[in-house]
C-alpha cells in the first residue's frame, strides 16, 4: 500500500511542476500567433494602400504619354484622336461598343469601295488604259460574229439598233461614217438618190464593200405622193440600175423622200417602205451635240433616221457610237434589225421599226 501512495505522490508533484510550464509555453505560443497576425494584416494593409495611389499614377502616366505621343500641331492626328474620343463616348454612353466600331468600319470600308469604283468608270482613267492598248478599244477587232451570223445573236444580250443614212451618197461624210462603223463591227444602211451616184461612184462602192447596205431614195428626191404611176416606176427603177451597175447589187427597199407616201406610191412599188420610229433631226439641229443627245436617247430595236451630208451628224456620231457601245448597243442594217426581231419586210407595206409593229 505505502508503495502504491509513493507512486501516486511523484505523479502529483510532477504535474504540480509541468502543468505550470505547459500553460506558460501555451500563452507564450498564442502571444506569438497574435503578434504574427497582427503583423500580417498591418503588412496587408500597407500593400492596398500602396496599390491603389500606385495604379492611379500609372493611368495617368498612361494617359500623359498617349497624349504626348499626339502632336499637336498635326491636325490629321487630331481629328483621328477626335474621332476616337466620341467612339469611346459613344460606347460609354450607350454601351453599343461593337456597333459603333462595326458601323464605322463598313463606312470607311464602302468609301474604299466608292473610290476604286469611281477611278475605275473614271473617263480619264479609261483614256489612258485604252491609248495604253490601242487594240482594246477597237470593236472591230473583237471575234464577235459576223453580219451574216449577227442574226444568231439573243436579243438577251445585246440592244440593236438600225442606224440610216439619206440623201447620199458624198464622200466627205459617208466615207468617214464608214471608218466609224468599222471601229464598231458596225454595219448602217444607206437610202441613196440615184442623181448622185455617177458624182460618188467610189463612195457608193465603198459602202458596198464595208458591208453596209444600200437603198433606193428615189432618183431625184421628189413627192413621190405627187407623181404617176410611171414616174413613180421610172424614179425607183433608174436609182437601183445606178446601184446595180456599181456594186452589183440590186436593193430590196425603199424609202420614199420626206417619208411621203400615200395608197398609189404604196400599190405602184413592189418593196417595203422603210420609214423610221426615231429622227435625230440633223438637218434641221446642224450642232454635233444636239445631234449626239438625240442618238444617244434611242431605245433597242430603232430605226434611226440621219443625212450623209451634214459634217455635224459625223461628228456626233463620233460622240455617241462609244457611248451606245458601252451600253451594249450594237449597229446593224435595217434587214438584220427586222431578221433579228423576226419581223417580216412585206412588199408593198409600209415600216417605221420592228418593235413598233411588235408594239414595244
Ligand atoms: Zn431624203
Amino acid at each position: 500500500m505505502n508503495k502504491e501512495h509513493n507512486k501516486e505522490h511523484q505523479k502529483r508533484n510532477i504535474l504540480k511542476i509541468v502543468a505550470p510550464v505547459l500553460s506558460g509555453l501555451l500563452i507564450i505560443a498564442v502571444i506569438i500567433l497574435f503578434l504574427l497576425n497582427s503583423q500580417k494584416i498591418k503588412s496587408t494593409a500597407r500593400l492596398v494602400m500602396q496599390d491603389a495611389p500606385d495604379s492611379i499614377s500609372e493611368n495617368n502616366l498612361k494617359q500623359t504619354d498617349q497624349q504626348s505621343q499626339i502632336d499637336p500641331t498635326d491636325e490629321h492626328n487630331s481629328l483621328e484622336q477626335n474621332s476616337l474620343n466620341s467612339q469611346e463616348q459613344n460606347i460609354n454612353q450607350d454601351g453599343n461598343t461593337l456597333h459603333s466600331i462595326i458601323d464605322l468600319s463598313s463606312i470607311s470600308s464602302e468609301k474604299t469601295e466608292k473610290t476604286i469604283s469611281e477611278s475605275d468608270s473614271d473617263p480619264a482613267n479609261s483614256k489612258e488604259s485604252d491609248t495604253s492598248d490601242p487594240e482594246k478599244n477597237q470593236p472591230g477587232e473583237t471575234t464577235e460574229p459576223s453580219a451574216s451570223e449577227k442574226s444568231l445573236y439573243s436579243l438577251v444580250d445585246y440592244n440593236y439598233i438600225a442606224l440610216t443614212f439619206d440623201d447620199g451618197p458624198y464622200d466627205e461624210v459617208d466615207l468617214e461614217i464608214l471608218d466609224l462603223l468599222n471601229e464598231y463591227n458596225a454595219h448602217a444602211t444607206f437610202f441613196l438618190v440615184g442623181s448622185r451616184i455617177d458624182y460618188y461612184s467610189d463612195t457608193v462602192k465603198a459602202i458596198a464593200e464595208q458591208g453596209s447596205e444600200i437603198a433606193n431614195h428615189s432618183f431625184s428626191h421628189p413627192d413621190l405622193t405627187t407623181l404617176s404611176h410611171e414616174e413613180l416606176l421610172a424614179e425607183i427603177n433608174l436609182t437601183n440600175e445606178k446601184i446595180k451597175e456599181y456594186t452589183g447589187i440590186t436593193p430590196t427597199m425603199i424609202r420614199p423622200p420626206y417619208g411621203a407616201y400615200n395608197d398609189s406610191v404604196l400599190e405602184a412599188l413592189p418593196y417595203p417602205h422603210i420609214i423610221w420610229n426615231h429622227d435625230t433631226e440633223d438637218w434641221r439641229l446642224r450642232n454635233a451635240n444636239l445631234i449626239s443627245n438625240s442618238i444617244e436617247n434611242t431605245r433597242p430595236g430603232s430605226v434611226i433616221l440621219m443625212h450623209s451630208l451634214f459634217p455635224e451628224t459625223l461628228e456626233a456620231l463620233k460622240q455617241s457610237l462609244p457611248i451606245l457601245y458601252e451600253q451594249n448597243y450594237r449597229f446593224v442594217t435595217v434587214s438584220e434589225l427586222y431578221e433579228i426581231y423576226e419581223v417580216p419586210l412585206i412588199p408593198h407595206g409600209i415600216h417605221n421599226s420592228p418593235v413598233d409593229e411588235l408594239g414595244y
